[in-house]
């Protein structure tokens, strides 16, 4: 039994592609990442979350914001240069015209508040850019939080709240991967609307810190927010093959995840996991979860409706 990908909708909320475009030169049309907008094309209806990402310890002080401005570019000189393919969007109703036009939507976010100085202006900047999605951090500490690779005990500083807040305010979401945990539960107690993990999976099968413990997952869909299966083997655990993906899928359906749990890849960010090599992948994921006997609603909550909920 193979699903064609033509079969299956696709809504992801994170990849590194953008970032990889922009330094190595990639096309989004066609390259030999994890991801590009002719293989995303092959699926049903495909909308894909872009990380403007910047490894901060690679960039002399004072440029990150040069950097993060830099990659918007790029991502709408590739959209331009693929407008049949793919389009911007920012709401629901561009998503929806854009899977009816049988083009990509493409949604972008920032992958650590670093790249906007931490600076509630520059987020307002962002949203007027369509931003939809800003982790208060990647893996290095900042102004606003210790992540979950530095300072793990620190939490949101009174700047990291504010940031939240104006965040909130302005209708970009709070993606708390990455995020220390003391950070994650400061950001949820604000109860500032969904909160989204963009790409990461269960503490309770791989003890890594970028996964959710069970009572972070609970809060996030208590949020009303999503949390996307992170690809990267070593989120994954085990021996990295699909079962133990699907594991991380039923570990969270079990806690009650049918309209939280949903894809983040972490395309061109990381090594995958079961042998795999990109997007064009994902139907064995379908496979599996259909084979386990999930019906086709939800297999279409996992794969595009809980991302369209949340984002629309
Ligand atoms: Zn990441």
């Amino acid at each position: 039994m193979t699903t064609p990908a033509g079969a299956i909708p696709y809504f992801d909320g994170h990849s590194d592609t953008i970032s990889e475009c922009a330094h190595q030169g990639w096309s989004l049309r066609e390259n030999e990442g994890h991801l590009d907008l002719a293989r995303l094309s092959r699926f049903q209806k495909a909308a894909q979350v872009f990380a403007i990402f910047a490894n901060a310890a690679k960039f002399p002080e004072g440029t990150l914001w040069a950097e993060c401005q830099k990659q918007r570019e790029v991502f709408l000189a590739e959209l331009a240069k693929n407008a049949g393919l793919a389009v911007q969007c920012r709401t629901g109703a561009d998503m929806d015209a854009a899977a009816a036009d049988g083009r990509t939507a493409a949604l972008l976010s920032i992958e650590g508040a670093e790249l906007l100085d931490c600076d509630p202006e520059k987020l307002e900047t962002a949203a007027s850019w369509g931003v939809r999605l800003v982790n208060i951090t990647w893996n290095h500490v900042n102004a606003l939080s210790g992540t979950n690779k530095e300072q793990p005990d620190r939490g949101l500083t009174d700047k990291g709240r504010a940031f939240a807040r104006q965040a909130a305010r302005l209708g970009i979401l709070l993606d708390v991967s990455h995020l220390s945990d003391p950070g994650f539960w400061d950001l949820a107690e604000l109860g500032l609307g969904p909160l989204a993990a963009t790409h990461s999976n269960a503490r309770a099968l791989c003890g890594h810190p970028r996964n959710l413990t069970d009572d972070m997952f609970r809060a996030v869909r208590d949020s009303g927010g999503v949390a996307g299966l992170n690809m990267y083997e070593d989120f994954i655990g085990g021996t990295h093959s699909l079962d133990d993906a699907v594991r991380h899928v039923e570990h969270f359906l079990e806690m009650d995840g049918e309209k939280t749990v949903a894809l983040g890849g972490d395309w061109d960010g990381c090594e995958l996991a079961c042998g795999w090599t990109g997007v064009q992948d994902l139907p064995a994921l379908w496979d599996a979860l259909d084979g386990r006997g999930y019906g086709r609603p939800l297999l279409e909550d996992i794969f595009y409706n809980n991302w369209r909920r949340v984002l629309g």
